[in-house]
């Protein structure tokens, strides 16, 4: 009992030393949105694919007009139409201009695309008001990407502005890492389902649910498992059926009470221990294993507790394991200031649900009353951890790390 407690960063960095980057497959390009590109993407051509106009207006040469003016407009021969997707038949000569539309190919001849705006047609003429500078309103093959340059380097997240410029670049079969499949067992005789009835003494699971939520929003696919008794030979069962995801998550049963079974199952089943309880409120009881291969959690009950300790320990290895690379596993970390005071006379780091908000382009931060690790009315509408020292004593306005998990 005596044996100090880890830190969470120990923690942390003792569960991603066991977490596996997972293999690769090839889904079609819209399945890969939210994914990790597992291969660098290179271009098979040249984009823009050749020089096309970016504005509608007359293609010409620019030493034609050079001299134009709205006083002494410059009248040129108007040889071609040039819609966006067509190839234009003509070349432009001195003293002649083709029209043309953003996108179209510029004509041979032509060096220099005038606005429509800083023209006036005149008949089968087109007169130039205002002269550019040469060169101008050409969009120029591959000024945006060059053949066989690595354009989506692995390791991107599949944005949608990756997920564009993957379909821009022609690949209709994305190599991703595999999602995590995460299995989720919770443990308890007092546990009955959402719609069970409330018999005297139990109480409602819904780690289950905030959990798959959480494994969800995070790119992961949960696996949910009914719930086990705490009973040896159910919890084995249970944990058994697991083994089939990437990860197994359980809640509840690695505390030190009389019917906490979870941590015995898993010795029983050869699970090699790596760490068990940290320095952290809520979240203290927190066990880590491996489990034939597999990572597995053993989240405290506590509904608050589980939460905090999945944003804390589970989503850094899930983001791992899905391939996202390192310095981007932990949850963002922002300077805010307090609303109100804010006391830990604990001998552990709180990590205070609160509501991060932007004013005027500064952020701050409101911490909901209610803050037991049961209470899980504190989850509601906040998106921050403050992270509360032992014995740090704020007051208003004062300044405050505030880790960020939902949206501003
Ligand atoms: P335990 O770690 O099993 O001692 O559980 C700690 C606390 O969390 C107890 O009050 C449990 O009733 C509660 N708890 C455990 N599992 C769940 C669950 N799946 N959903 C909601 N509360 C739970
Ligand atoms: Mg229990």
């Amino acid at each position: 009992m005596s044996d100090p407690l880890l830190s969470p960063e120990q923690a942390q960095q003792l569960v991603l030393q066991d977490i596996p980057v997972l293999g690769v497959e090839r889904v079609p390009l819209f399945d890969a949105l939210g994914r990790v590109l597992a291969e660098g993407i290179a271009a098979r051509h040249d984009n823009p694919p050749q020089d096309n106009s970016a504005m509608d207006g007359y293609a010409l040469r620019h030493a034609d007009i050079a001299g134009a003016s709205a006083g002494q407009p410059v009248l040129l021969e108007v040889v071609e139409d040039i819609p966006a997707g067509y190839v234009p038949r003509k070349s432009v000569g001195p003293g002649q201009a083709s029209r043309i539309m953003t996108g179209a190919l510029v004509p041979e001849g032509a060096d220099t695309v005038v606005r429509v705006e800083d023209t006036r047609a005149e008949g089968k003429k087109a007169a130039v008001l205002v002269p550019p500078a040469v060169g101008a309103n050409i969009r120029r093959r591959g000024e945006d990407v060059r053949a066989g340059q690595e354009v989506v380097p692995a390791g991107s997240p599949v944005t949608p502005g990756a997920l564009a410029l993957l379909a821009s670049l022609q690949r209709a079969l994305v190599p991703v890492h595999r999602q995590p499949v995460v299995a989720i067992l919770s443990t308890g005789d007092e546990l009955v389902e959402v719609d069970e009835p409330l018999a005297p003494g139990k109480i409602v699971n819904s780690n289950t649910y905030g959990l798959a939520a959480l494994c969800l929003a995070n790119g992961a696919l949960p696996l949910m498992l009914p719930i086990a008794r705490d009973e040896e030979a159910q919890i084995r069962r249970a944990v058994e059926s697991a083994l089939s995801a990437d990860f197994i998550l359980s809640s509840g049963g690695v505390s030190v009470g009389d019917y906490d079974y979870v941590k015995k199952v898993l010795d029983d089943l050869g699970a090699q221990a790596r760490l068990w309880r940290v320095a952290m409120k809520p979240g203290k009881p927190l066990f880590f294993c491996v489990l034939q291969g597999k990572p597995y959690f053993g989240l405290p009950g506590n509904p608050v507790s589980s939460l905090v300790s999945f944003l804390q320990f589970v989503r850094p290895a899930l983001r791992k394991a899905a391939g996202h690379l390192p310095g981007t596993w932990f949850l963002p970390q922002v300077a805010a200031r307090l609303e109100h005071d804010l006391f830990n006379d604990g001998d552990r780091r709180q990590y205070v649900r609160a509501r991060l908000r932007l004013e005027e382009g500064r952020l701050l931060a409101a911490a909901p009353q209610g803050q037991g690790s049961h209470q899980l009315s504190s989850m509601l509408g906040t998106n921050g951890l403050l992270l509360l020292e032992a014995g740090m004593r704020l007051g208003a306005g004062d300044e405050v790390q505030a880790q960020v998990f939902g949206d501003l």
